[in-house]
């Protein structure tokens, strides 16, 4: 009895001595990424074939080119090859609830990434940010820098749940003064498929309408805020009127170097890709994650969830929190300013 024991101590001991890499390998792992447009997802992408590389797991990837029944096709087409794991970003957060429908018919365990997928009855994990925290920092930082005054409220793509939780988080600080009297919101919109673009052609309108009237912009991402400045700076404005971002993209941090863009928001992508790697393999092995009761609800349950820090930066930090971390090189961010 007492060898038999002392057999299993050992043989789990060797289990348990084995090294990730090895207990994963060759492991097919299947990543559905909304686009490749915003220069996070690329890194997004990068990371995850890095870490994917160093655990020995076939990552099979797919880019969807921000087309939601695309991203059905491509799913499916994954789910056919004999993926273990999905990782998947949605393009449309309801819609994609088809994804997770016909993942969970295969027996495919699916990570929910960066944003979730709603509606869906099923099991799966969401890993992203606290994307209410990175919207409330950047309402906090605009209402404190602009207490009183003309407001153009941007929000994301509607189709992105992401975007209903920044605008959320930072709507807890504009929201108030608005009730008050203080901010006039001079408009208030979506931008469709997060496009600076469209963002752009939204200000150049809240610009005319107010006869150049606006004293701040809520920009959710770094996107975005690109397309408001060029509104701005056609109007001989960039700089003096306050616009937020998000993504620590390059094109941000030159802009907040050069005083156009006020500030941005650092998701250090890095520890997403990582972490997404280290859950598909677990879950691969058939280990359950421990999200430590961490849920978020996709409006028919909770979903349980893994939230990393967002961290906010301005010209003031910015050199110590994106370059000496090694996320943004210092000679292309002060390359023009
Ligand atoms: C992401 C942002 C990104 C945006 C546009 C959101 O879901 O969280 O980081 O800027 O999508 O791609």
């Amino acid at each position: 009895m007492r060898r038999a024991i002392t057999g299993v101590l050992f043989a789990s001991a060797v289990l348990l001595a084995v090294p990730r890499a090895y207990a994963a390998s060759g492991v097919k792992i299947g990543l559905s990424l909304p686009t490749q447009r915003e220069e996070r997802w690329v890194r997004d992408r990068k990371v995850m074939e890095e870490e994917a590389k160093k655990a020995g797991i076939d990552l099979r990837v797919q880019v969807t080119d921000n087309d939601a029944s695309k991203q059905v096709a491509q799913c499916e087409n994954l789910l056919s090859q004999g993926i273990k794991v999905l990782i998947l970003a949605p393009h449309d957060a309801s819609s994609a609830s088809v994804i997770v429908d016909k993942a969970s018919k295969a027996g495919v365990k699916v990570i929910s990434y960066d944003r979730l997928v709603t509606d869906s009855p099923l099991d799966y994990y969401y890993l992203s940010f606290d994307n209410v925290k990175v919207g409330e920092l950047q309402g906090q930082f605009i209402t404190g820098k602009v207490p009183k005054g003309n407001y153009v409220v941007l929000a994301g793509s509607p189709t992105d749940n992401n975007a209903k939780l920044f605008r959320a988080g930072a709507m807890k600080f504009i929201e108030p003064l608005a009730k008050k009297g203080d901010i006039k919101i001079v408009m208030d919109q979506w931008v469709k498929d997060w496009q600076p673009a469209e963002a752009q052609k939204i200000m150049e309108q809240a610009l005319t309408s107010s006869g150049n009237k606006v004293d701040a912009v809520l920009a959710p991402n770094d996107g975005t805020a690109g397309g408001v400045i060029q509104a701005l700076a056609a109007q001989g404005l960039a700089g003096k009127v306050p616009v937020t971002g998000q993504d620590a993209e390059l094109a941000g941090a030159i802009r907040i170097m050069q005083g156009t863009q006020a500030m941005t928001i650092f998701k250090d992508t890095r520890e997403l890709g990582k972490k997404a790697i280290a859950m598909a393999v677990d879950l691969a092995n058939g280990k359950p994650i421990d999200t430590q009761g961490k849920v978020v609800n996709n409006n028919k349950k909770d979903i349980p969830s893994v939230l990393l820090t967002p961290q906010i930066v301005t010209k003031e930090n910015l050199e110590k929190v994106l370059i000496d971390s090694g996320y943004l090189k210092k000679q292309q961010v002060f390359k023009k300013s």
